[in-house]
């Protein structure tokens, strides 16, 4: 029998920073993990942007969030020796005097101060149809590096399981749970989209979606900046393109399809202003963990005290897990481990 305080499901963004929050805590973690080989956090761009949408919001906690993201990548890329974020700026280029409007309008806001501007017609040699705007406190996460590097450090101490999780065979008592010959305080539950099949918890509403993205090699010197109209170009350390990302509500599968590979590169002229000669690399898809709430499920059950759920960050997890991941570990309403002996 393995001991630990906590048994995480799921090994994408979400169970991995959790994992490692609270082993950072003192906790004895195991993850278990089935391997797909599309999960959302595997195709992601891992971009990282608090001002989002036509209507260019910034959420409350996003400076809160932005420390707190950029303090544990970087933590992170200290102790294994990697490069996880990368800074880089944004140009917004705007459609529409709609668009244009509310960026004016946002970048006389004081709170938006540091985060939009300069409004200008072109930016780096980009035109937008209404203008550019910059947006700083940008960049991206290699979500591919943080999951490598944290499914290395948890497996070399046997914590990480390959296998599929049976929600049947999991047995709740008043002291802990126990799963296959693991025993736990508690089971934190990180499935991303799969979660909706999760028995414990039918009454949250996710509302996933599905997202393609392609992978690009692109002659000619491009600007060092996301280009975004809605749809974006992010350059990458290693000198590639990812050109994404489609959003659909159906069907909510890993299929790649001819469809969304056009219409992404579609906008390739539209950013750029003219069409570059460029090699198509890859072409991956996954399903977003969006909710209808639009906000994370960070929770424990209602009725069951050892079972949490820890899901739900949409398209946003590479800025918001960080900070949620802290949040939820820090929670004094997490049952003791004081039932769970050493480790077996
Ligand atoms: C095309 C695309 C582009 C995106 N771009 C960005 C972006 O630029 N920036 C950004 O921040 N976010 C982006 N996202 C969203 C981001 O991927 C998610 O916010 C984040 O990865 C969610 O992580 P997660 O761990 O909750 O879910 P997942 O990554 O789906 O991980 C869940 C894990 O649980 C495992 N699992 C599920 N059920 C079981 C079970 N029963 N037993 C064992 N294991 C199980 C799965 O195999 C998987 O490894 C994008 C998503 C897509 C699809």
């Amino acid at each position: 029998m393995t001991h630990c305080d906590t048994l995480i499901i799921g090994q994408g963004l979400a169970g991995s920073i959790l994992a490692y929050t609270l082993e950072r805590l003192g906790q004895r973690v195991v993850i278990v993990d089935d391997g797909l080989r599309s999960s959302a956090s595997k195709v992601a761009a891992g971009l990282i942007n608090p001002v989002t949408g036509q209507r260019f919001v910034k959420a409350p906690d996003s400076d809160a969030q932005l420390a707190a993201a950029g303090a544990f990548y970087g933590h992170l890329a200290q102790r294994f020796g990697v490069t996880l974020f990368h800074p880089l700026p944004m140009l917004r280029l705007l459609r529409d005097e709609r668009e244009a409007q509310r960026c004016r309008k946002r970048l006389e806001d004081p709170a938006y101060g540091g985060y939009l501007g300069p409004l200008t017609d072109a930016a780096e040699g980009i035109r937008g149809a209404h203008g550019v705007c910059r947006q700083h406190h940008t960049g991206y996460l290699d979500t591919g590096m943080l999951l490598a590097t944290l499914g290395r450090h948890f497996r070399q101490q046997g914590r990480l399981i390959t296998g599929r999780f049976a929600y049947a065979a999991l047995r709740l008592g008043e002291a802990g749970v126990e799963w296959e010959g693991i025993r736990a305080a508690r089971v934190v539950f990180c499935e991303g989209y799969k979660g909706m099949e999760n028995p414990f918890f039918p009454h949250l509403a996710f509302q996933p979606s599905k997202g393609e993205i392609l992978s690009l090699e692109i002659e000619g010197r491009l600007p060092w900046a996301i280009l975004n109209d809605g749809q974006w170009l992010m350059p990458r350390h290693d000198g590639g393109y990812r050109l994404g990302a489609s959003y659909h509500r159906e069907p909510l599968d890993e299929t790649l399809t001819d469809s969304a590979r056009s219409a992404l590169l579609d906008a390739l002229p539209r950013l750029l202003g003219y069409t570059p000669e460029f090699t198509l690399t890859n072409q991956a898809a996954g399903v977003r963990p969006n909710t209808r709430p639009k906000t994370p499920f960070a929770e424990w059950h209602p009725r069951h005290p050892r079972l949490a759920i820890f899901n739900g960050f949409g398209s946003r997890g590479s800025l918001l897990i960080p900070w949620h991941a802290r949040r939820f570990a820090m929670n004094p309403g997490l049952p003791v481990a004081a039932s769970c002996p050493a480790t077996g």
